[in-house]
């Protein structure tokens, strides 16, 4: 007897319907889409077969057949007669105020300073680098309709490792702006590890080599039961194959007896020259040996010469750029506490990673073969598409974990401008995180707080987030409140944090979507100071909690004294003014937090026997808990 199958209305009978994903490498110097077809992960090209789209978009000047805009190649291959209205690495701006873009002034547009996030300044008027990067992410979404001739259902989106939430917020607005849904957003060098398949090991650590255009970047992965987390970031976000090719030309011109020419040239003339050695630099990458020579003739100072180079040449004219990567290395290995013996294997990304000499450096470096059969232009967004096929549940076997970490640690003000810590750096997420605090003074209704991120111990060293209110908590005693505080951090590494008091119920949240963002710099300049200024900070905690401590002692003496101090004879009563008096003459002098700890000790002491007494009269207090500053 034949089954007969009956589905719900509205849903498919197919079982095996797919919803379209993709993968999308937004990269500073080019942009990929990829999707899993048949099992497996490609590019998409767009119809001239190309899979690599420019990160560059120019904006027209309005016109009566309205404003328009090129995004591609179509846009580079007009940049160097517009280069005001062509916007190229316009990731470096996500997420960033002006003063934050390394090297600002020498973007070839027009940078304005504006809050938040900084703007770039067009004929089609000013956009914002989300804007920019909608156009790119518009486009790659047409191409990936176009090829699967359905709309998209949604996408994995990859932002470097250190990221902060700034610029992942401002990456998943400009997908949303080009109506794309985020199923999520994951690291670069984690996409690339999936692509490689490393996820189907048990276990193991890795190393992320990424050297681009503009960026390089190197990340320590560790896989455990499938589960990828990244140990370690680091690198030189002004390092990349740009270097290269001004290095190359540099070394080029001086054998051509033009060495000091190009210091005087034309913007356009030094963009023609640098693209002119870009090309003779890729052509040598694929040279059969080092001493093929590889040449260009050039028009420019009002002759025409030839310029070339072998790639024994580049090897030697570039080979303090690929020793400063391998400097970052080194730097992020130290980090990671781990030893070159620990990898095993080694990832290389990014199209700069394609010179041979750089390949032997890294593989000499860590000792083994690295990983280099894909594509390195392609395997992040490889990796990125997987993962999506994987969220949409277009593969059914085998269930991938994805685990990134926090850079910087997150916690919140208390009592006398200490951070309390509560998600440790490096924690892995998504996470949530509560502890509980309660009042620092009887009556109090409501609460400020103050959300920072940093390794520093007092809040004057982090840096602020956000800050928000909890109100209408019901007079109570000091200490009597208990208010949980819940940072919670999702998948793509954005933080909401909430308060609440657990008895009434009443409660406050607040979404940290940061104005501005910190550059790796920041955070790696943060983090130093954090080793650096450990003890003299231990020591400052250490008196500012004393301080807080005997403030509160004396708070609740002053409190007992008013309401009960009947239940002491006079002499009684003189002790405790005396010791009261004594801890306030310690605190106004006080540099060391073991003395004021024994005033306080010696204080607490002397009104044992009050408190013994107050307590059979039925008045006993919880004095417990961290207090969080009054309003
Ligand atoms: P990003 O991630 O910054 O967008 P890519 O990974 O696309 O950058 O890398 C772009 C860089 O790779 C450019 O500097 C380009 O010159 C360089 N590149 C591409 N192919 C080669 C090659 N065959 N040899 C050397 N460099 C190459
Ligand atoms: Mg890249």
């Amino acid at each position: 007897m034949a089954l007969l199958q009956i589905s719900e209305p509205g849903q498919s009978p197919d079982p095996h319907q797919r919803r379209v994903v993709v993968g999308i490498d937004l990269g500073t110097t080019h942009s990929l889409v990829a999707a899993v077809r048949h099992g497996v992960a490609e590019c998409l090209p767009d119809a001239a077969g190309r899979v690599m789209l420019p990160s560059a978009v120019r904006y027209l000047a309005p016109s009566s057949s309205g404003s328009g805009r090129q995004v591609g190649d179509a846009a580079l291959a007009n940049q160097l007669q517009d280069p005001a209205n062509t916007v190229v690495s316009v990731k470096r701006l996500m997420g960033r105020v002006r003063h934050e873009v390394a090297h600002v002034d020498s973007l070839p547009y027009t940078v304005l300073d504006r809050p938040g996030m900084a703007t770039i300044a067009t004929a089609a008027g000013e956009k914002t680098p989300v804007e920019v990067s909608a156009e790119i992410l518009a486009t790659l979404r047409q191409r990936a309709e176009d090829t699967f001739d359905d709309d998209l259902f949604g996408a994995v989106i990859t932002v470097p490792a250190y990221f902060d939430d700034a610029q992942r917020q401002a990456t998943k607005d400009a997908a949303q702006m080009a109506g794309i849904h985020v199923m999520r957003l994951i690291n670069e060098p984690t996409a690339a590890a999936i692509a490689y398949g490393l996820d189907n090991q048990s276990a193991g650590t890795f190393a992320v080599f990424d050297l681009g255009g503009g960026t390089f970047d190197i990340s320590i992965l560790r896989l455990t039961e499938g589960v990828f987390e990244v140990v370690a970031t680091g690198g030189d976000s002004a390092l990349g194959g740009d270097d290269y090719d001004r290095a190359l030309l540099d070394a080029m011109l001086q054998r051509a007896g033009k060495g000091n020419w190009v210091a005087h040239a034309s913007a356009v003339e030094r963009a023609t020259l640098q693209r002119l050695a870009r090309r003779i630099k890729e052509a040598l990458s694929d040279a059969p040996n080092d001493d093929l020579s590889v040449s260009e003739t050039v028009t420019a100072d009002g002759a025409t010469f030839s310029v070339s180079a072998t790639r024994r040449e580049l090897a030697e004219a570039t080979a303090h750029l690929t020793a400063r990567t391998l400097g970052a290395v080194r730097k992020a290995m130290h980090d990671a506490q781990l030893d070159r013996a620990d990898i095993d294997g080694v990832v290389m990304v990014g199209g700069s990673t394609r010179m041979p000499a750089v390949r032997e450096a890294v593989a000499d470096f860590f000792g083994q073969p690295l990983l280099t059969n894909l594509n390195p232009d392609e395997v992040v967004a490889l990796g990125a598409a997987l993962q999506a096929n994987q969220l949409a549940g277009n593969n059914p076997d085998g269930e991938l974990l994805l685990l990134d970490v926090i850079p910087l640690s997150l916690g919140i003000e208390t009592m006398g401008g200490l951070v309390e810590r509560i998600v440790p750096r490096n924690t892995t997420i998504p996470a949530a995180l509560a502890q509980d605090f309660t009042t620092y003074q009887d009556g109090q209704t409501a609460l400020a707080l103050h959300v920072v991120q940093g390794e520093r111990d007092l809040v004057a060293d982090c840096r602020s987030l956000a800050r928000f209110e909890l109100r209408g908590i019901p007079p109570m005693a000091a200490g009597a409140a208990r208010i949980r505080v819940t940072f919670t951090i999702d998948a793509d590494g954005l933080l909401s944090v909430s308060a609440k008091e657990q008895g009434t119920g009443v409660e406050a949240s607040i979404e940290v979507k940061p104005s501005y963002g910190l550059s790796d710099e920041e955070i790696a300049h943060m983090l130093q100071d954090s080793f650096t200024t450990a003890q003299a900070d231990m020591q400052a905690r250490a008196v500012v909690e004393a301080r807080v401590d005997a403030d509160r002692m004396l708070l609740a003496t002053r409190s007992a004294l008013k309401a009960d101090s009947d239940l002491l004879t006079t002499d009684e009563r003189t002790a405790i003014d005396h010791l009261m008096a004594q801890l306030e003459q310690v605190l106004e002098t006080a540099t060391q937090a073991a003395d004021i700890e024994a005033s306080t000790k010696a204080l607490a002491q002397g009104t044992e026997a009050f408190a013994a007494q107050r307590m059979n009269r039925g008045i006993g207090r919880a004095l417990a808990g961290r207090r969080i500053d009054t309003m």
